[in-house]
């Protein structure tokens, strides 16, 4: 079953000028087609300015397709009213928690979404709690989201999408503005959401340690998917994606030198202990 479901999705972004004409157009998607399946953990890669955010706003309606259609849980976006489901089903997290955070407590600032859903008081209670033990931040309930790090801050943003019951999560680039301690924190709480609720998760990054686990990669460039496989089938390709200005994985890095030097290596090596075991250490 298709969750997100892109068909010859194009975007422009339209300039004008203070009369109103168009000053000039950039195109962020170019005839983009994809499918993701219910309960896939995919990632998004590119570099800057590749079209990722773009994208990811047109999973929760926030844009709609210049061209093409975008379906979610086989609801076009393009359809008013459709909004606001698709914005139930599909959450997002974005890269900098404090502007996510609205609460003066966390259990708080996690019900604000449930609420504003409508849904029944006492619910709302079991929801937080139940999206605060998700992403190991119940301890943390009564506090003030001020005095959080930026991971607790970024697990407690996730907590109230979750509190939402939705079937899909876009991350986009949410460790960004975290230490390798947070980042880590976050890609935890993002894998357990797909691997213990089933929810599908989108997750847009840097960091090419993060999508190893994903099912499947996209990379994106100048609006185009330039590269899709798993990861150890984009990660194998090492010239393209530099060609691409992405870096690889330094431990694939390092087997895919060392095999160009004539070590015997399988490709696409993603962490050390493939390529201690390969190098039959
Ligand atoms: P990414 O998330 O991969 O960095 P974006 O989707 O943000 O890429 O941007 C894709 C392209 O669209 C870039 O060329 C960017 O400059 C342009 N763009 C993004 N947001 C806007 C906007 N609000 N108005 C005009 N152009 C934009
Ligand atoms: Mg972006």
């Amino acid at each position: 079953m298709s969750i997100v479901k892109a068909k010859d999705l194009t975007f422009e972004y339209i300039r004008r000028d203070e009369e109103g004409n168009v000053d000039g157009i950039t195109t962020a998607i170019d005839n983009v087609s994809l499918d993701i399946k219910e309960g896939q953990f995919i990632a998004i890669l590119g570099h800057n300015g590749s079209g990722k955010s773009t994208f990811a706003k047109h999973i929760n309606a926030i844009l709609h397709p210049t061209e093409g259609t975008v379906w979610v849980d086989g609801m076009d976006t393009s359809d008013d009213a459709n909004v606001w489901n698709i914005r139930h089903e599909a959450g997002m997290v974005f890269q900098n928690p404090d502007n996510q955070i609205i609460g003066q407590v966390v259990e708080e600032d996690v019900g604000f979404g449930p609420e504003n859903m409508g849904v029944p008081t006492e619910e709302i209670w079991q929801r937080v709690e139940e999206s605060l033990k998700a992403v190991g931040m119940y301890e943390y309930r009564k506090k003030s989201p001020n005095r959080l790090s930026g991971g607790q801050k970024q697990r407690v943003s996730i907590a109230g999408v979750l509190a939402m019951h939705p079937k899909c999560i876009v991350f986009d680039e949410p460790t960004a503005m975290l230490d390798p301690n947070g980042r880590k924190e976050v890609i935890r709480a993002a894998r357990a959401l797909n691997d213990v609720e089933g929810i599908t998760v989108i997750l847009i990054t840097h960091y090419m340690e993060e999508i190893i686990h994903a099912d499947k990669v996209f990379v994106m460039d100048k609006g185009k998917i330039a590269m899709e496989g798993t990861p150890r089938e984009v990660f194998s390709k090492v010239d393209e994606l530099k060609a691409l200005r992405l870096d690889v994985p330094q431990v694939t890095l390092l087997a895919y030198e060392l095999k160009k030097r004539g070590v015997n290596l399988p490709d696409g090596i993603l962490t050390k202990e493939e390529l201690v075991k390969a190098l039959g250490l």
